[in-house]
């Protein structure tokens, strides 16, 4: 029978040498002792995740993964973010990240509204009932942040944002980034969109609870990473495989699910630095049992990253290695273990700087690495290979694949 396929990915963990840490990585820094294990008895290389020198988002990072080419298929945030937050996407329909914000006369002074946490399902209620001449959904998802997808034929993705980016400025006019047709109807689509949010959420009876409480009102949507919505094959189709994904951001569930695949939650796991991750090292193991491929995204690293902090970095990292135990003698499935991009503490930002990687399973050619690092990986007997490529060494190794010619 073939085996099933692990891929676990921590988000970000790559880095560079840092000189806080004498020059280590946080990954070399940490005491890692069952990623070690897994690296010792597994084989073990450098990925890019896209291409050499290609700084990938967690998007293009999952598609190039998952064996789309994200060059091809990538048509902005908004549709990743919608589909992570469970709306049913249709080809062709145009999704927007949106944030509930503060403005006055014109100005945007708070672009999170205060982060707004209460009431924000009687918010979108009452956008949603708004009339702008086609079909649309909007919905909330964490905090501040929103979804809005506009379903109807013949609109354009291409789009710029409503959003100003910057505090204290004006909230812009959407505009065509591309001359066409369809994406002016786009932008006056939103631009309608935008003045008629404001003017239902202004006199809102939780804006006008929030006021009186001295919080900042919730009294407009800011739309941006708008992009239509791309056909992807899904994983079945494309890969034969039945798969599973677990992860806590709303970006990479939208990868997923717009790939076919069924997502998991789990109980205690969230895209933050506190997430069960023991709980999801055992939800992945449940999941192995009925799903011939199943993805896990942990954040972690990522966070640590972009906030420049090598010992939490260093202290998530040890915490995942701790929930791994379970990993070092799994049978009947071939398990990855590697990052979607680099995060160093030093930029701040993802990275084109490429990835350890791991590979444990029945019969891989083991090559003498015995720590699972940035360094000690490049020594591996996998070399380096791209994102693309790791689905089909996998399927290779599993036993899920066709002979190529006679
Ligand atoms: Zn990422
Ligand atoms: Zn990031």
């Amino acid at each position: 029978m073939a085996a099933s396929i692990l891929m676990l990915i921590m988000d970000g963990v790559g880095d560079r040498a840092v000189e806080e840490l004498d020059g280590q990585t946080p990954l070399e820094a940490a005491e890692t002792p069952n990623l070690d294990h897994i690296a010792k008895f597994g084989e073990n290389g450098l990925m890019d995740t896209i291409s050499p020198g290609i700084r990938p988002g967690s998007d293009t990072g999952h598609l190039s993964l998952l064996g789309y080419d994200p060059f091809e298929v990538y048509r902005g945030r908004g549709p990743f973010e919608a589909a992570g937050a469970g709306l049913s996407l249709e080809p062709e329909d145009v999704a927007f990240r949106c944030n509930f914000a503060t403005e006055k006369d014109g100005i945007v002074v708070d672009r999170r509204a205060g982060r707004i946490k209460e009431r924000r399902d009687e918010l979108a209620e009452a956008v949603q009932e708004i009339d702008i001449g086609v079909d649309f959904q909007f919905k909330e998802t964490i905090e501040h942040r929103c979804v809005l997808v506009l379903k109807s034929g013949g609109l354009g993705g291409d789009v710029s944002d409503i959003d100003p980016h910057e505090p204290d400025s004006e909230f812009q006019e959407a505009v065509p980034l591309v001359d066409s047709e369809e994406n002016k109807r786009t932008a006056n689509i939103l631009n309608d969109f935008t003045k008629k949010s404001s003017e239902v959420l202004s006199d809102h009876p939780v804006n006008e609870e929030r006021e009186k409480e001295g919080k900042p009102p919730a009294n407009i949507i800011l739309p941006r990473g708008g992009g239509k919505v791309p056909e992807l094959k899904g994983l079945k189709e494309k890969e034969g495989l039945n798969g599973a994904a677990i992860s806590g951001i709303a970006l990479v569930r939208g990868v997923c699910a717009l790939a076919g695949m069924d997502l998991i939650d789990i109980e205690g796991a969230t895209g933050g630095i506190e997430t069960d991750t023991e709980g999801i090292v055992e939800g992945a193991l449940t999941a192995l049992k009925d799903h011939d491929f199943v993805l896990v995204n942990i954040k972690g690293p990522d966070i640590a990253g972009h906030d420049g902090r090598p010992h939490q970095k260093i202290d998530i990292i040890e915490k995942i290695d701790s929930a791994l135990e379970p990993l070092r003698d799994i049978e009947d499935t071939y398990v990855a273990i590697t990052g979607d991009h680099s995060t160093p503490v030093t930029i701040k930002d993802h990275s084109g700087d490429p990835l350890p990687l791991t590979i444990k399973g029945k019969d891989v050619r083991t090559d003498g690495v015995q720590e699972f690092h940035e360094r000690a990986c490049s020594r591996g007997g996998l070399h380096r290979i791209r994102g693309s490529n790791l689905l089909d060494i996998l399927k290779d190794l599993a036993d899920r694949t066709e002979k190529f010619g006679a």
